[in-house]
């Protein structure tokens, strides 16, 4: 028999922006009945949390997820979502948010950087190696930056993660928006872990819940607010099961590429990731510190070409410096579940200046030039699936009234940037929304 609830909101998935949208809404004064569900598990006390083998199984398809064009998408399922495994940097929202689409998210920002303490690590915790990349940068007129962070040191066990911290956080130090979903939980929140979502009910153009399955048994929740916030790939899925066929036309990806050079010392592997950047606005992408894990290093150089996994005995002395670009909106989440994302030929051509500069800064750092090499185009931001002025109102309303989306899919364009900060600003943004439209609920 299925199971049939009825709640004031439901919301689905518990990514920064399904979470946020949970904890302020149970926070609330307005006593409103919030349910969220959420397809993965919570991973946090599992022994494989934040190992290698963990890293496989909750990411979707065991990391090997790739779109027609040979992108590789890591997409985690699993209480929190993708900031199980993000590498908790934190990016002010940029000013074409206000200046381009009205959309005022500075004060929601503020307030987040303010109670989360979102600050750079110290420089004796940003790495040697690391640091030597932003000298070798700063010698070539590039001003790096000490990369904001949503990692707290002092409440870590023992802060030695390095590039592992990816596989998820093990010695405690890094947020995830899955404390968020406990603070909703704590303020009365019911929270469905293995709980998928298939659709939303809709009536004479009115969201009234949403079916799907939990732990094999099918559910119907009825609510007169739906938020999906199932991320920039679930997130059109669920749109276009309910009809909406214009979801997942079109994705950007921040599409991410690793330039590496081998040094004559120590590599950053056992350095945080990203702990400085640099943001080329004209060119629009950002630099930063980075290397593959040391476990998933070979997997992912096997996919270059098979001399390069080769490259592996010496990742131990290996410096990577990370391009993050601003694609432009391509490809399509396919109905029969497939994902087309590659580069525009317009995309390839700043890449390619972003690699000749990411490779001087290597050789600048002290790196044998005949070692430097791109590793495989990949992404990790799945986002502008559902945009903002295309399908969404700025409340963030798809043409379903009551039927609301907060995730990254709802980004008009790419940010080149981390995300997290940017969707818990418009999470807290569509809460207050929410909480004042159930207030006066004639308005
Ligand atoms: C390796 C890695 C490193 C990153 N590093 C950074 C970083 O340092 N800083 C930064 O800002 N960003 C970073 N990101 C990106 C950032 O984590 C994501 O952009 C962000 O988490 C997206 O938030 P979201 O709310 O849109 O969705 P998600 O975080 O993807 O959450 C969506 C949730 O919905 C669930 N879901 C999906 N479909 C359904 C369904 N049908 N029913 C129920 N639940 C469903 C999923 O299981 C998931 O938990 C990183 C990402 C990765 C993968």
């Amino acid at each position: 028999m299925a199971i049939v609830k009825e709640t004031d909101m439901v919301i689905v998935g518990s990514g920064p922006g399904g979470a946020t949208v949970a904890r302020q809404l149970a926070r609330s004064q307005a006593g409103l009945g919030v349910t969220l569900l959420e397809r993965g598990r919570d991973w946090r006390r599992h022994p494989l949390y934040g190992t290698y083998p963990g890293g496989l199984l909750y990411a979707d398809k065991h990391a090997l997820l790739f779109t027609r064009e040979g992108l590789n998408i890591i997409r985690p399922l699993m209480l929190g979502g993708a900031t199980s495994m993000y590498c908790g940097c934190a990016a002010r929202p940029l000013p074409w948010w206000r200046d381009k689409y009205n959309i005022n998210l500075d004060a929601y920002a503020d307030e987040t950087i303010a109670e989360l303490g979102i600050a750079p690590l110290s420089l004796a915790e940003r790495g040697v190696a690391s640091t030597r990349i932003a000298e070798a940068a700063l010698e070539l007129g590039m001003k790096w930056f000490p990369q904001d962070k949503f990692i707290w040191p002092g409440r870590a066990r023992r802060f030695d993660c390095g590039a592992k911290c990816m596989l998820g956080c093990r010695c405690g130090a890094k947020w995830s928006a899955a404390e968020f979903v406990d603070e909703a939980v704590a303020e009365g929140c019911d929270v469905w872990t293995g709980a998928k979502v298939n659709a939303v009910l809709i009536q004479d153009g009115v969201a009234t819940g949403v079916t799907g399955t939990v732990h094999g048994k099918r559910f119907t929740i009825y609510a007169p607010t739906v938020i999906l916030a199932a991320g920039g790939i679930g997130t059109p899925r669920i749109l276009q099961r309910s009809g909406l066929a214009q979801a997942g036309q079109g994705m950007t990806m921040d599409t991410t590429v690793m330039v590496y050079g081998h040094a004559p010392y120590k590599g950053i592997g056992q350095d945080p990731p990203m702990t400085w950047s640099y943001a080329d606005d004209e060119l629009s992408v950002l630099y930063s510190t980075l290397i593959d894990p040391w476990l998933m290093y070979p997997i992912i150089m096997a996919l270059k070409g098979p001399a390069y996994p080769l490259t592996w005995r010496r990742w131990g002395r290996t410096l990577g410096v990370m391009i993050k670009l601003k694609d432009e909106i391509s490809g399509e989440i396919e109905r029969n579940g497939r994902i087309r994302k590659g580069l525009t030929a317009n995309d390839r051509q700043r890449q390619a200046q972003a690699e000749k500069v990411a490779g001087n800064i290597l050789r600048q750092a002290g790196c044998d030039p005949d070692t430097i090499f791109t590793a495989p185009l990949r992404g990790t931001h799945p986002s502008g699936t559902v945009r903002i002025g295309e399908m969404l109102t700025a409340d963030l309303e798809t043409e379903i009234k009551n039927l609301y989306v907060c995730d990254a899919s709802v980004f008009p364009e790419a940010l080149a940037r981390p995300t997290v900060l940017t969707i818990i600003s418009l999470a807290k943004r569509l809460s207050n929304h929410l909480i004042a439209q159930d207030s006066n609920p004639h308005s």
